[in-house]
């Protein structure tokens, strides 16, 4: 379980990003940041990870505080995928995958035994091994973006906006594979994006934010629909519904 209690973040030109944030994501689930852009998602998530620090406040992964565990001791248990895949031009799909867990002295043959591995969970065909990013399609590459994430055997995944950038068809089978690949693995999933449509497909528990992360609502998919807490939730999820 992870739990952030009261926590902030000022960046160094003064901007509030995160105000006062209080929330507990539970293991095992996929809790999903909802919210427009520069709501604060992103450096809600980057603080699972110590990609960012919190300016005050307290945040917990199964009882023991971030600020005390090295960031790249994090990384190591803390899978993340980000939009755009993130992968490196020249290295090779296999290469890719197998970059974290070589960087933590996994030796190569193993390290590439396992990344062969990843590719058959997140549906990707063993022949696109040895090809390099750019000779993918977008859907193939966030496909990647996952099995990199996965590469470390994390309990937690961190995933920004991770299908943003592909077609609404593939963005539509990623979103499955995701489902799929939760309830099979079993995986802590923190999941952001601006498309409530996206939140409510993935998120067992959804939490709506507006501006420096205040929580608008947060609740299953069902909850929000049923009982939206406030006019701007009610217009956020859409009144048609
Ligand atoms: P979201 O992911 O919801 O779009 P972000 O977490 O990226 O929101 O950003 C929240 C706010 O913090 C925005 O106002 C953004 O401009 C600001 N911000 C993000 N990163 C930095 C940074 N490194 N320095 C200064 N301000 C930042």
């Amino acid at each position: 379980m992870i739990e952030f209690r009261s926590i902030s973040k000022r960046f160094d030109d003064g901007t509030l990003a995160v105000d006062d944030f209080s929330l507990v994501i539970p293991s095992r689930r996929v809790t999903v940041l909802v919210g427009s852009s520069g709501s604060g998602k992103t450096t809600l998530l980057r603080m699972i990870n110590r990609m960012v620090d919190a300016t005050s406040g307290e945040l917990e992964i199964d009882g023991e505080n971030v600020s005390t565990i090295e960031p790249v001791q994090l990384r190591r248990r803390i899978g993340y995928v980000m939009q755009n895949s993130g992968l490196l031009p020249h290295r090779k799909v296999i290469d890719n995958i197998a970059t974290v867990p070589r960087l933590n002295g996994v030796p190569k043959k193993q390290a590439h035994a396992r990344a062969l591995e990843l590719m058959d969970t997140v549906g990707l065909d063993r022949d696109l091994a040895e090809r390099y990013p750019a000779q993918l399609s977008g859907g193939q590459q966030q496909r990647v973006g996952v099995a990199r994430g996965l590469a470390v055997d994390p309990n937690i995944l961190l995933m920004d906006e991770p299908f943003g950038a592909v077609d609404p068809i593939v963005r539509a089978d990623l979103q499955q594979e995701l489902l799929r690949l939760q309830r099979e693995l079993d995986k802590t999933v923190v999941f952001v994006t601006h498309d409530i449509d996206e939140a409510f497909l993935l998120g067992h528990q959804v939490v709506i934010l507006e501006k420096g992360g205040r929580i608008a609502q947060k609740g299953t998919p069902a909850e929000i629909l049923a009982n939206p807490a406030s006019e701007f939730v009610a217009s956020f999820v859409g009144a048609d519904r």
